[in-house]
C-alpha cells in the first residue's frame, strides 16, 4: 500500500516504533492538568480553559523565546509536590505510548522543584514513580506480551542550568544568598556540579534510572567550559553526557560541547553550519574551523537531536523550516534524530515531527530508518546491553515491516 495522502502517511508514521530522545517533562505537561493542578492550589491563570490557554500562553508561533519561555511560570507551579509530579510524569508516558513511542528520555530540572516539601530524592522518586507505572501497565498488555509491540521504555536526564538568578525558584535563591559576593559565573559552575552530584547519590541511593545529565539555558555568556567539573563527576560516576549546544549561539558553543565536556549528544545544534554564527575572534579561518567540527562530529557519531517545531518558534531567524540546518546534517551524513522539545509549549507528538521531516526535507528510505534506527541505538536505554541489542533487532525489524507495507 503506497502512501499516496496526509492519512496515509499520518498512519503510517503512528504505527512506526518512535523513540524521543529530547523532551522536557515541564514543557509537556497536558493543558488540562495544569488547568486542573492550578484549579487546587489556587493557582492564577490567564485562563482555565484549553482553548483559553492555547490563545494566550501556548500559542502556534511566539515572538522569540523569551514569549516561549513565559509558559514555564505556569506550568513550574504545578510540580511542587510528589503527588502532582508523579502524575504529570505518568500522564506524558501515556501521552507517548498512545502514539507508538516505545522509549523516551524525558529531562527535567530538579533544581525548579525543591521546596519544604521535596527533595532531590524525593523529586526524582515521583517522577520515577509515574513513568515507571505507564511502563509497567503497558507492558503487561498481551500485545506486548506477545511480541507483537515493542516493550516501552524511558531514561530520566538530568538538567543543569547555565544560569540562574533571583526567583527561579526556592533552592536558587537560597544558593544565590549562601554565595553571595562570588563571581557570578562560579556560583552557576558550583550549583551545577552539586546538582550532578546530589542526582548520582539518588540515582544510586533508590535505583533509579538516571541516564545523563544535559547542560540548559542561556547559552551567550554561559559556555560549556564553565560547567567542566560538573560533566567531569558525572563521567566519573558513568553517567552520560548531554549538552544543549548551537541552539542560539554559535559553533563555538557545540565545539566546547564536544571537546571539554565530551557530550555524546547534542540538542539542537542548529548553528553548526553557520559561518556568521562565530563570535569567537580567535576563529580565523571559520570554513575550515567548521569543517574540521563536522567531521569531528560526523565520525565520531554524536548524534544531533533536531527539534523543527521548537525551532522554528524560538529562532525566528529561520523563518522558513526550508531554512533549518536539518538539511545540510542530513547532507553531511550526521548521526540525527527527530525530538519535540515541549510537547505542549510546541503542540507538537512525535508524528507530528515526523511528518514535518518527511514533508519538508523529502527524506529518503535510508534516511527515514536511520533516523528511527538511531532514535533507539543512539539512546541510553537502562537495559542490559545484550537485551538492548535484542530490543534493536525487533525494532529493526517492525520498521521495515512497516517500511516494507507502505512501500515507503
Ligand atoms: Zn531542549
Amino acid at each position: 500500500m503506497p502512501i499516496s495522502n496526509q492519512t496515509q502517511l499520518r498512519e503510517f508514521i503512528t504505527k512506526l516504533p518512535k523513540a524521543d530522545l529530547h523532551v522536557h517533562l515541564d514543557g509537556s505537561v497536558r493543558i488540562e492538568t495544569l488547568i486542573d493542578l492550578s484549579k487546587q492550589h489556587n493557582l492564577l491563570l490567564p485562563s482555565y480553559t484549553v482553548a483559553g490557554l492555547n490563545e494566550l500562553v501556548f500559542k502556534d508561533e511566539y515572538k522569540d523565546l523569551v514569549e516561549y519561555l513565559t509558559g514555564f511560570g505556569y506550568v513550574l507551579p504545578v510540580m511542587q509536590t510528589p503527588e502532582d509530579l508523579e502524575r504529570i510524569s505518568y500522564e506524558f508516558a501515556l501521552d507517548n505510548i498512545n502514539e507508538g513511542v516505545y522509549y523516551t528520555e524525558v529531562k527535567f530540572a530538579p533544581q525548579l522543584h525543591i521546596n519544604e516539601k521535596q527533595d532531590f530524592a524525593e523529586i526524582l522518586i515521583a517522577v520515577n514513580k509515574g513513568l515507571e507505572r505507564a511502563k509497567n501497565e503497558f507492558n503487561k498488555k498481551d500485545a506486548v506480551k506477545s511480541g507483537k509491540l515493542p516493550e516501552f521504555h524511558y531514561g530520566i536526564i538530568v538538567c543543569t542550568m547555565r544560569f540562574f538568578a533571583q526567583g527561579f525558584s526556592k533552592y536558587y535563591d537560597d544558593f544565590l544568598a549562601a554565595h553571595k559576593g562570588l563571581n557570578q559565573n562560579a556560583v552557576f559552575a558550583l550549583a551545577s556540579a552539586e546538582m550532578v552530584k546530589a542526582c548520582v547519590k539518588v540515582r544510586d541511593e533508590h535505583n533509579i534510572p538516571i541516564v545523563a545529565c544535559d547542560l540548559v539555558g542561556a547559552e551567550a555568556g554561559n559556555p560549556p567550559i564553565h560547567f567542566k567539573k560538573a560533566y567531569h563527576f558525572a563521567k566519573q560516576n558513568l553517567m552520560h553526557s548531554i549538552v544543549h549546544a548551537g541552539e542560539a549561539y554559535g559553533a563555538e558553543s557545540i565545539y566546547q560541547a564536544v571537546t571539554e565536556l565530551d557530550a555524546e549528544r547534542l540538542g539542537h545544534g542548529t548553528m553548526l553550519f553557520s559561518e556568521d554564527g562565530i563570535k569567537d575572534p580567535s576563529i580565523k579561518n571559520k570554513a575550515q574551523f567548521l569543517q574540521k567540527l563536522i567531521q569531528y562530529i560526523a565520525e565520531r557519531r554524536i548524534t544531533i537531536e533536531v527539534c523543527l517545531t521548537s525551532n522554528l518558534q524560538t529562532l525566528p531567524h529561520i523563518k522558513d523550516i526550508a531554512n533549518h540546518s536539518f538539511v545540510e546534517m542530513l547532507a553531511a551524513g550526521l548521526s540525527t534524530t527527530i525530538c519535540t522539545d515541549n510537547r505542549t509549549f510546541s503542540k507538537t507528538s512525535m508524528t507530528k515531527e515526523l511528518m514535518l521531516a518527511i514533508q519538508h526535507f523529502d527524506l529518503s528510505r535510508h534516511n527515514l530508518r536511520r533516523i528511527l534506527i538511531d532514535s533507539f541505538a543512539k539512546s541510553f536505554m537502562p537495559i542490559n546491553y545484550l537485551q538492548k541489542e535484542l530490543y534493536l533487532t525487533k525494532i529493526e525489524a517492525l520498521c521495515d515491516a512497516l517500511i516494507n507495507e507502505y512501500k515507503y
